[in-house]
């Protein structure tokens, strides 16, 4: 027997509204679209935005690092990193994958979690966002997650293994519909990889879109067979802006007699630096040393419209955002530029996500943050 609604949210990590235009992507079969304002921050900050529904000012997410010495579950690793010499061996990037990968064993963590270019002595003063699982059965408490919600719902769901790579994911989705789910959440990861490197080579871009295309239409005829009506909804976190330039802030604020952990913590993410004054003078101090840089600091109104704004400033307590295009190189999470990089102001043209469905995408709906109520409520028609 038939369904009679199959609903499929297909999560596409980067295929922002100016891609999707510039490629006409998907105009037949998804007609329903429009341009998503993204989560401020990083698929590390979308990723639990997409999943509960919350911001980061609610689930704590926003960079995979924060200052917090009282936190850091590394004290260990930054104890023992004289071991770790010479420093440029660790510091390449294959060595600190499987560095990564061992310490994410030791400690037990179950979420995504990469050192990137983090200095291993900075280690003791952060703590890391992303330990737990955000995709399954309790992985956000004390938030509901997409798993929760649906499980109390009795719905037969699917939601994908983000560890899995894209063409897996799309095969476990067609296997849940055969075996008789009605709810699916897909996760894809990999278009957002391509356009880090190949943001501005259009036929690059093209091709991988068409393999997408292809991905979508081979899912959503599998589905068909299934139910009498398809749902099927696309949508993703961010775009992905072309690089126009490098800053180096790390070398600034470390020329500047600043002792860091005594005066200041910082956390330099690719497009922007995050400050913790500990000291009164730091702040100005800081401030003086960011002038000359093209960006700004956030205002307390811009970190609330961006549903970052908390009190007790985990987050730093001066967020100063490059400007579109720039990257901060070195930083903490790499040492040289990409082509492409997200995370800048939300309302750049490269920056919007995108939403692409093939029935009326309520009005309501209109940032990343909603994509939460939007599958629940579906969810629940079903
Ligand atoms: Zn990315």
């Amino acid at each position: 027997m038939k369904h009679k609604t199959i609903e499929i949210f297909l999560f596409i990590d980067a295929l922002g509204w100016k891609i999707v235009n510039d490629h006409s992507f998907m105009q037949e079969l998804l007609p329903h679209r429009r341009k998503m304002m993204m989560q401020f921050g990083y698929s590390s900050s979308a990723i639990p935005t997409i999943l509960s529904g919350k911001t980061p000012a609610d689930h704590g997410h926003l960079g995979l690092f924060r200052f917090a010495p009282e936190r850091s579950p590394f004290k260990t690793v930054s104890a023992l990193s004289w071991l770790f010499k010479p420093e440029f061996f660790w510091n390449r990037g294959r060595v600190r994958h499987h560095l990564s990968k061992i310490l994410k064993k030791i400690y037990g963590f179950t979420g995504y979690f990469q050192l990137y270019r983090m200095p291993l002595w900075k280690l003791k003063f952060v703590d890391y966002c992303e330990k737990q699982d955000l995709f399954i059965a309790k992985g956000m408490t004390p938030w509901k997650n997409l798993h929760d919600t649906l499980s109390e719902m009795k719905i037969p769901f699917h939601i994908s293994d983000w560890h899995l790579s894209d063409d897996e994911n799309y095969l476990a989705a067609e296997k849940a519909i055969s075996d008789g789910k009605k709810f699916l959440f897909v996760y894809t990861a990999s278009l957002d990889g391509l356009l880090h490197d190949k943001v501005g080579i259009f036929s690059a871009v093209q091709e991988k879109l068409e393999t997408i295309k292809q991905r979508i239409e081979h899912l959503y005829s599998v589905a068909a067979e299934y139910a009498e009506h398809v749902h099927f909804t696309v949508f993703s976190d961010h775009g992905m802006t072309p690089l126009s330039g490098t800053v180096d802030i790390m070398s600034k604020i470390g020329e500047s007699g600043l002792i860091f952990g005594r005066d200041y913590g910082a956390c330099f993410d690719s497009t922007m630096a995050r400050f913790y004054y500990l000291t009164p003078e730091s702040k100005s101090v800081i401030a003086d040393l960011m002038k000359p840089f093209p960006g700004h600091f956030l205002s307390v109104e811009e970190e609330k419209k961006y549903g970052i704004y908390r009190d007790d400033r985990i987050f730093g307590d001066g967020i100063f955002l490059l400007d579109a295009g720039i990257q901060i190189v070195p930083s903490d999470m790499g040492g040289s530029p990409l082509n492409g990089m997200h995370g800048f102001v939300p309302e750049d043209e490269h920056s919007y996500a995108a939403i692409l469905a093939n029935i009326p995408v309520p009005e309501k709906i209109g940032r990343v943050s909603d994509y939460f109520n939007l599958m629940t409520e579906r969810a629940a028609e079903l």
